[in-house]
């Protein structure tokens, strides 16, 4: 019962062409076995018509028998005459010949030509004559002419006919003998052919039927290991193969379908599908049976509780049509993806993880397909760009950001498009912040070379921009007073001296200063107070001169002062008094300190001419130390 279903396909494919085959052996057999009983019908005919002939002939030598038995009772009848005289003696001999030549004309018919024929008329003839010389002689003797009467009798012509009779008759027997003879002989032959044509047909008939017989046998054979075949391949696919009937009862279920259900295949046969799958599966089913019962192919997913466990199947059921299009059941083939399932939960669960961790880092995560369309937006876009991502996925990028967002980044995503690797940064306002940000785009690559998309990753690197700049400033700048410090004062000075050069009706002073006795009072008051006036006096310092004049601090209590755009040295030697007078007040340190600081100034200035940084602040320390030299708190030019 459960190898029904391939016994049923079998029965549509293999079976028919060896039974076909048999059946077209068994027909040539009959046609053999036709043929050669037309022949032995043919022969048979040949035979019934060579023993009525035989017959025939028996007939004709008994009738030439009896003639010649007539001839020798007319001899007789002729020999008791002559002994006797008495002609009644020849009345047998008489009625012999009347009734003779009466049976001559009937056999005669039957030869219409031929020796025969000529024999027997020649026969008539002379039985004629024989009849007209016994008439003659018994007239002759009633009439009293005895003698004339013997002569006839005794004449040799009388005797030379009846010798010719004899003789005739004889040979006419003789052929009919031979013929008989032949006959017999043609039919023994006949026999032993016939004998030989039925062996040749009973053989044929033997023959084809041995055939068909082992074609039917050999279709069996090979339907059997096809069976066994498609058992074992039903058995061992991977999935629960069944077949039910019209009233949706089981008649087929493979291996996998026992090991689920844990039941026999026999125990299996006949259950319906509530009994199979449970009712409340069964009634979820039913749909989809009622589909298949009306000749649709039918694909769907399924689950039920099998001992206990949720299984999860991929079902396809396929009607069961037979040859008249009617359906008389369906298969069902159903793959466990409880497996699948549990790890597509658990995809999903890890992509709900993933999304958490990606919309919980403060960066924008973003996949572009190969058209630029969002394809992955993370949480971060409605944070930083206002953008909703679920309104966002699927939109071309350009739309979303806006043109000019799109338009600072569209030739790297092109790039990258093109399989390059892209890393750069940019500076974008959006929803009024400005942000530094550094984009990295990845390209989507298929083992083929093409690009499918984008990963794009767009960290705000504001913060580390800002520390950037300050640690710049901090490297340019000294961190006592907040001044320029020697580094940014020789990047400052090389620029100034590029414009001097430039414009040759300004002047450019360079003021070198150093605080008068400072040593004195890191030892007087402490180093603490030393950073104090230090910074003090790089205030007032930086109150003596323009925003846009250049005030560093070179070291310890030097400072320098770069003057540019001035008429004459007049200006610089203002500038320098004005500082000087600056100064003249104490600075305040707090705690009831005051203290007067004093300093002197080195100029040097430069009107048009070429000079380098070095040489022109040897020159302002060269009229530094004169100044010291001079006595302090005041100025010297070089
Ligand atoms: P002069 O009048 O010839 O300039 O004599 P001076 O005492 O000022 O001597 P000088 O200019 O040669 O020495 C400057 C001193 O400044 C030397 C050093 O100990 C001190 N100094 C240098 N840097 C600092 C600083 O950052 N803080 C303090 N408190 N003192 C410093
Ligand atoms: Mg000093």
């Amino acid at each position: 019962m459960a190898e029904m279903p391939f016994r049923r396909s079998m029965s549509r494919q293999e079976e028919p062409n060896s039974l076909g085959r048999g059946v077209m052996l068994l027909l040539l057999a009959l046609l053999a076995m036709a043929v050669v009983t037309t022949v032995l019908a043919l022969r048979a005919r040949q035979a019934a018509a060579q023993i009525e002939r035989q017959d025939a002939i028996n007939v004709e030598l008994r009738s030439h028998n009896n003639l010649l038995i007539d001839l020798l009772n007319a001899e007789t009848g002729q020999r008791g005459y002559l002994l006797t005289g008495r002609a009644h003696y020849l009345q047998p001999y008489l009625a012999a010949m009347e009734n003779l030549d009466a049976r001559l004309a009937a056999v005669l018919q039957l030869y219409p030509q031929g020796q025969q024929r000529q024999d027997l008329q020649r026969v008539r003839e002379l039985v004629s004559l024989k009849l007209e010389e016994l008439t003659r002689t018994i007239a002759l003797q009633d009439a009293g002419r005895a003698e004339q009467a013997r002569a006839v009798v005794l004449s040799d012509a009388g005797q030379r006919q009846m010798d010719e009779l004899r003789s005739l008759l004889g040979s006419t027997m003789a052929r009919l003998r031979a013929e008989r003879t032949a006959l017999t002989e043609q039919l023994g032959r006949d026999a032993g052919q016939t004998k030989l044509w039925l062996l040749l047909g009973l053989s044929l008939l033997a023959l084809f039927a041995a055939l068909a017989l082992w074609q039917v046998l050999s279709a069996g054979r090979r339907l059997r290991v096809a069976e066994q075949r498609m058992r074992s391949i039903a058995d061992n696919v991977p999935a629960l193969i069944t077949q039910f009937d019209a009233a949706s009862r089981l008649v087929f279920a493979n291996a996998q379908v026992s090991k689920v259900y844990g039941l026999t295949p026999e125990a299996l046969l006949g259950k319906t599908v509530a009994e199979v799958r449970g009712e409340a599966a069964a009634a979820k089913l039913q749909p989809q049976i009622d589909r298949v019962m009306q000749g649709q192919r039918v694909e769907f997913e399924s689950s039920s509780t099998i001992a206990g466990r949720e299984h999860h199947f991929q079902q396809s059921y396929v009607p069961d049509v037979d040859a008249d299009g009617a359906v008389r059941g369906f298969y069902s083939v159903s793959v466990d993806i409880s497996e699948r399932k549990a790890i597509e939960a658990r995809v999903v669960a890890s992509e709900q993880g993933m999304r958490a961790i990606a919309d919980s880092l403060p960066v924008l995560i973003t996949y572009l397909d190969a058209q630029l369309r969002l394809r992955f937006l993370n949480a971060t876009f409605l944070e930083w760009l206002g953008i909703d991502p679920a309104a966002a996925l699927g939109r071309p990028l350009q739309e979303v950001i806006g043109a000019e967002l799109f338009a600072q980044r569209e030739p790297r995503l092109r790039q990258a498009l093109a399989g390059e690797r892209q890393q750069f940064e940019l500076c974008s306002t959006a929803m009024g912040i400005t942000r530094h940000i550094q984009n990295t785009y990845i390209p989507d690559q298929h083992p083929d070379g093409r690009v499918v998309g984008i990963y794009a990753l767009s960290t705000d690197i504001t913060p580390m921009k800002l520390a950037e700049q300050r640690l710049a400033e901090l490297a340019r700048s000294d961190t006592l007073t907040g001044l320029p410090n020697r580094r940014q004062f020789d990047e400052r000075l090389e620029l100034a001296l590029a414009r001097g050069r430039r414009d040759a009706d300004s002047l450019l002073a360079l003021l070198f200063l150093d605080i008068d006795h400072f040593k004195t009072i890191n030892d007087g008051h402490g180093h603490g107070v030393g950073d104090a006036v230090l910074q003090q006096f790089a205030a007032r310092l930086r109150d003596c001169v323009r925003s846009t004049d250049l005030v560093a601090r070179l070291a310890g209590d030097e400072f320098v002062l770069v003057l540019e755009g001035l008429a004459e040295a007049g200006d610089a030697a203002a500038v320098a008094q004005k500082i000087l007078d600056a100064m003249r007040d104490p600075i305040d340190l707090g705690e009831g300190l005051d203290l007067s600081v004093g300093t002197s100034i080195g100029v040097a200035t430069l009107r048009g001419g070429t000079a380098t940084p070095q040489q022109l602040t040897a020159r302002a320390d060269a009229a530094l130390y004169r100044a010291k030299r001079e006595g302090r708190r005041r100025y010297a030019f070089d």
